[in-house]
């Protein structure tokens, strides 16, 4: 059977509904035809209503940084590691636990073999988690890696931004280095 992109995705994708029968699942936004990727950590509950990832107070700082070098939105292919909103005992979302990154990371690795891009760009601690990356956030950000002959560049994710103001001008320096990566 030759699938196309769209297919694949679509596969993987039922593949993770049929998973997680249970669970508000929010997948992917944006072409897999795309040449960059953005990788997030989970959905909020923004995401969560929308059916979208980025689409709260986090994402819209990362579209309107995006904008200011030029990009849109529709540019990039984003997902998350985790495709379901993480909570903690009393329904509040909380930050995804080892276990449930591992779980997820068959798939964001199948997601990116087919999307097939030629940069990754990953947003935070926990989508570093997601991909095997180790160490800190504040000695990663602005680095480029390379995985399986893939470019990766690490940012800060922008709800650390959000947390702290004055690390825009980071944020926005690291994320200016997509230009000159494809
Ligand atoms: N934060 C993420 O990591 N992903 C989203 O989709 C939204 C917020």
């Amino acid at each position: 059977m030759n699938l196309n992109k769209d297919q694949k995705i679509e596969y993987i994708w039922k593949a993770i509904k049929k998973a997680y029968p249970k669970k508000t699942l929010v997948f992917s936004d944006g072409l897999p035809s795309s040449k960059i990727m953005i990788i997030g950590e989970a959905p909020g509950q923004d995401e969560e209503k929308q059916g979208k990832p980025f689409v709260g107070r986090a994402g819209r700082l990362l579209n309107a940084t995006l904008e200011t070098l030029d990009w849109k939105r529709s540019d990039f292919y984003i997902s998350n590691i985790v495709k379901y909103r993480p909570q903690d005992q009393y329904g509040k979302t909380a930050t995804p636990t080892p276990q449930e990154i591992e779980k997820f990371r068959p798939a964001i690795e199948k997601e990116i073999e087919i999307v097939n891009p030629g940069l990754v760009v990953v947003l935070g601690r926990i989508a570093m988690a997601g991909l095997g990356i180790e160490g800190t956030m504040s000695e990663n950000h602005g680095r480029v890696i390379e995985i399986k002959n893939r470019k990766v560049l690490i940012v800060y994710h922008p709800a650390a931004i959000l947390r702290n103001p004055n690390w825009e001008p980071i944020f926005r320096e690291d994320l200016a280095k997509i230009k000159k990566l494809v």
